[in-house]
């Protein structure tokens, strides 16, 4: 979150001034940063976000609002917040009558920016922070909008592909983790005298996971290698192969527990956290649902891409 929703955002739609200023500091890890887009009641749905923000009389942006689910949003137990947040809200409406969404910088010790929950009892990723943010009249200086108004769809968009890639990866070493861990058990493990790799529904599991985890390491590779860092338009594979990598990860991370038996189940043999960790991936960046949605709408425009 810190490298790819801020630093990466920032780095490509900022202006000369905010990076010039933020960007050693978040580089060099003084400040750590966060991408607030989702809320409670808005998540797949980005447009309908109510997050919104007004000028007053002194030039200044008047932000109102929550956020919920924001990765970094606390930085530790006793709830201190991120140094700086990238917050898309409300501005206006377009001449369509779509919303009209624009990017702020939003910083720690502004008036009204405030952390509302550290998010608990996550089922995996527990090692990073996932908190609810709250804007209660947060006054942000002018010199904090990004880009020009209306400019949020464009960075998201952007900002997503290059997430979702590196939310894969992640699914990738999942995926890795767990072939390494059930291949060095199944010749560890021995039932009716014989390893347990000498059996053909173990084999099965061992087998489809291999061929998985290559699957997902090709197509990984193939989308960073072809990938445009903030080119935009690259969505069709940064959806695809999220969508393939977290649940194929999940599906390996699961025949790892299963090989284990019992073992696989408790902490001490890591896989069972490497299948809680995994289904975060079909959640965040984007639900599975969304990857589909998105690829099936994106071949009806461009089915060259399917010969390409
Ligand atoms: C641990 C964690 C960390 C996160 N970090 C961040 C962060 O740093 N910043 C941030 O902004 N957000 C973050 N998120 C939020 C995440 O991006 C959202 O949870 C995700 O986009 C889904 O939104 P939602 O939870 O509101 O679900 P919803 O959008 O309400 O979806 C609920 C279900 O309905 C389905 N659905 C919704 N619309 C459609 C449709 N049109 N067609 C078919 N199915 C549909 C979804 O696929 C899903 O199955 C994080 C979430 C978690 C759990």
């Amino acid at each position: 979150a810190h490298s790819m929703l801020f630093v990466n955002n920032l780095a490509h739609n900022g202006n000369a001034e905010q990076k010039q200023r933020i960007l050693p500091k978040v580089c060099s890890g003084e400040w750590v940063g966060a991408m607030a887009m989702s809320e409670p009641d808005a998540g797949t749905d980005v447009l309908g976000l109510k997050t919104s923000a007004a000028r007053d009389e002194h030039g200044n942006w008047v932000l109102n609002g929550r956020k919920m689910w924001i990765t970094n949003g606390v930085v530790d137990e006793d709830g201190e917040p991120a140094d700086v947040v990238i917050v898309y809200a409300r501005t206006g409406e377009k001449e369509n009558g779509r919303p009209e969404l624009s990017t702020f910088l939003v910083e720690k010790g502004f008036s009204g920016y405030s952390v509302g929950q550290k998010i608990i009892d996550k089922t995996g990723m527990r090692s990073s922070n996932t908190a609810e943010l709250v804007f209660d009249n947060c006054i942000i200086p002018s010199s904090n909008l990004i880009g020009n108004l209306g400019e949020s769809i464009t960075h998201m968009m952007k900002n997503l592909e290059i997430e979702r890639l590196t939310l894969a990866a992640m699914s990738l070493g999942i995926a890795r983790r767990s072939v390494e861990e059930m291949n060095r058990y199944a010749s560890e493990r021995q039932s009716f005298g014989k390893d347990i790799r000498s059996f053909g529904q173990i084999q099965k599991h061992i087998g489809d996971s291999w061929a998985k985890y290559r699957a997902i390491r090709s197509y990984t590779y193939d989308t960073a290698h072809s990938m445009n860092l903030g080119g935009g338009n690259q969505r069709l594979d940064s959806d695809g192969i999220k969508l393939f990598a977290s649940t194929a990860a999940k599906e390996i991370a699961d025949s790892a527990i299963q090989v284990m038996g019992g073992y696989g189940y408790v902490a001490e043999y890591v896989v069972e956290r490497l299948w809680r960790d995994s289904k975060l991936l079909e959640i965040g960046g984007g639900t599975i649902e969304s990857h589909q949605k998105n690829i099936t709408r994106d071949l009806e425009k461009n089915p060259q891409a399917i010969l390409d």
